[in-house]
């Protein structure tokens, strides 16, 4: 996969589809899925086409990193999540992205690996997933002290 066929690197409906941009960071971008059968789940994508952690180099990783720990922290603190699942998977979409899944305890798949793309989502109107968004973003500007 290149990136003329990376919805990551295009930024089209079908990333529109499945995404809303939350924020820039410094070495990604952080989007909320738009199923949210697990509260708060997000995705954060690498700001550039690569495909691997190893092709980073050892100040991309740093940077990307602390980009995933702060989200992560942010999406804990807003939605009291009992544990954040991080997920790399790619297979068809390449382009380096975590999926970022909180779970709680006797929730959804507490104990087990979630489920990517479950047939029936948890779908929010546009007022909803524009508030969860903001909730989210206020959370990270006090995280990364703006
Ligand atoms: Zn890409």
């Amino acid at each position: 996969m290149s990136r003329k066929d990376c919805f990551y690197c295009k930024k089209d409906e079908q990333l529109t589809n499945l995404m809303i941009e939350i924020c820039k960071m410094p070495s990604s971008i952080l989007y909320l899925n738009r199923d949210q059968t697990h509260k708060g789940r997000c995705i954060i994508a690498f700001h550039s086409h690569k495909r691997e952690l190893f092709e980073l180099s050892e100040i991309e990783l740093t940077s990307f990193m602390k980009d995933v720990s702060m989200a992560a922290e942010a999406i804990q603190k807003v939605f009291q999540a009992d544990k954040i699942n991080y997920a790399i998977y790619g297979d068809l979409i390449s382009h380096l992205h975590f999926h970022l899944v909180p779970k709680y305890k006797g929730k959804t798949e507490w104990g087990e690996a979630f489920v990517n793309s479950p047939e029936s989502k948890v779908l929010l109107n546009n007022g909803e997933n524009k508030q969860r968004i903001e909730t989210i973003l206020d959370q990270l500007n006090i995280t990364r002290g703006i």
